[in-house]
């Protein structure tokens, strides 16, 4: 046996397990989960600590890969690895790699942090093809090709497609219609963020329940804090209970902030966003470059998104007390939405999974221990439809983290947003030990995951 994990307590809501047991590894797998002696080549002392399936984030930002140099650029799976996640799922919000097929196959040849799949974002779609105007309709000949190189992509392992239907105005419900078509072939899901926010987000969510009923295909709504916590969560809530009572497959991720991230030059700033959220401009942090950590105001706003539009920054403007409904909600998964710009950004990239356990089960009490782990693993895993992740059970792929649920928590700021949290002491991926403390052991454990 590789690793004998000893004396942990194990939480493993795919199998209802909560108890005190040794988990045994072998050749990436676990092979025993028993009150029973094990003996390993190395021995893990788990005592006093939680040990759980390897953390899945739900969505996230993935970094660049630099075909020439044949690397992918430093950045947010180091943040996610040392939070506790095995398995991320990227491309999202319509936004990613022009390939994502080789994005896949550069993953296996050398090697993540952590375990990998990927929506076909497309975004990356309408820029291949050359429909670069995000006001703009396409024509029908480009929504033909889209769809096309959609399925494409599909048919090599993508997890399903996602929108950014927020960031190009101009893609029609149309659109969104036929590119997601090849979805129902082998259903799978259509991701997105949906086209409004604050006062708009019911009738946003709305049109992506309509293109989920036409094709039949699992609807994934993102990161709903950022969408409806101005006000309309209770009411955004209701609309997806109601279409999943309704026979909708559809489910809502969420990351545990009160502030969204976005750069200066996106939509979401367009003519309007103060009056939409309510709020004014020294509500908006810049968080990099030469006037990072400052608020905005009206002079440096339109200043700075005429010459710098690709500036990060940070809205404070989310409602707590709903963020917290959202988190609660038994239909809503954990997912950071990180990314990471030469270490600067939003510390959800570093400090979501541990911010869960410490603020909403331990502070708050949002969650019990049990309902987080869940969200923040075998949920997510069965969503994705993961069938050897998420879990503990004897013969599955051995992605396993451990922490202290007396130490846990994000230390992550938006000073310093990829300080590493407490509490994690071991993440194993794919059966090896991957972190240990603070210190990332082993960086190229993660491998692709293909549908
Ligand atoms: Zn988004």
């Amino acid at each position: 046996m590789d690793i004998a994990i000893k004396n942990g307590f194990i939480i493993d809501p795919k199998n209802r397990i909560y108890s005190q047991l040794n988990i045994g590894i072998h050749q990436g797998k676990i092979i025993a989960v028993t009150g029973n002696e094990l003996y390993g080549e190395i021995i893990i002392d788990a005592n006093g600590l939680v040990v759980c399936p390897g953390f899945i984030d739900a969505h996230m930002h993935e970094d660049p890969f630099d075909s020439v140099k044949d690397e992918f650029k430093a950045g947010i799976f180091d943040c996610l690895l040392r939070m506790g996640v095995t398995t991320a799922i990227g491309g999202n919000c319509g936004g990613g790699p022009d390939r994502p097929d080789l994005y896949l196959d550069a993953v296996d040849r050398i090697g993540l942090p952590v375990n990998f799949g990927i929506f076909v974002p497309h975004g990356a779609l309408r820029r291949q093809i050359g429909e670069t105007d995000r006001y703009k309709k396409a024509a029908a000949q480009s929504i033909i090709r889209m769809k096309a190189l959609a399925e494409a992509y599909l048919d090599k392992g993508c997890m399903g497609i996602s929108f950014g239907i927020r960031y190009i105005p101009g893609m029609d419900e149309e659109e969104l219609m036929t590119v997601s078509e090849p979805l129902k072939k082998g259903n799978r899901p259509i991701s997105a963020h949906i086209r409004d926010d604050a006062r708009n987000v019911v009738t946003a969510a709305q049109e992506l329940i309509r293109i989920g009923r036409q094709h039949g295909i699992p609807v994934q709504v993102s990161h709903i804090g950022s969408m409806g916590a101005y006000g309309q969560m209770n009411d955004l809530l209701k609309e997806l209970d109601q279409s999943k009572a309704n026979g909708l497959d559809i489910a809502m991720d969420c990351y545990p902030y009160n502030a969204f991230s976005t750069e200066l030059g996106e939509t979401t700033y367009d003519e309007g966003f103060l009056e939409r959220y309510q709020t004014s401009y020294g509500s908006i942090e810049i968080a990099e470059g030469e006037f990072r950590g400052r608020r905005l105001d009206e002079k440096l706003f339109h200043r700075l998104r005429r010459k710098q539009p690709e500036l990060v920054t940070i809205g404070h403007v989310m409602k707590a007390e709903e963020v917290d409904m959202a988190i609660a909600h038994p239909g809503v998964l954990i997912g950071s939405d990180g990314f990471m710009h030469k270490q600067q950004g939003h510390p959800r990239a570093s400090g979501t999974f541990p911010r869960v356990l410490h603020r909403y089960v331990k502070e708050k009490k949002v969650l019990t221990l049990y309902q987080a782990i869940e969200k923040m693993t075998y949920l997510t895993a069965e969503r994705f439809g993961l069938k050897s992740k998420g879990h503990l059970s004897v013969g599955s792929d051995a992605d396993i983290t451990l922490f202290s649920l007396e130490k846990i928590r994000d230390n992550a700021t938006f000073t310093d947003p990829v300080l590493p949290p407490d509490g994690i002491e071991y993440v194993i991926v794919n059966g090896q030990i991957a972190v240990k403390g603070k210190d990332i052991l082993n960086g190229k454990l993660g491998k692709s995951i293909r549908k």
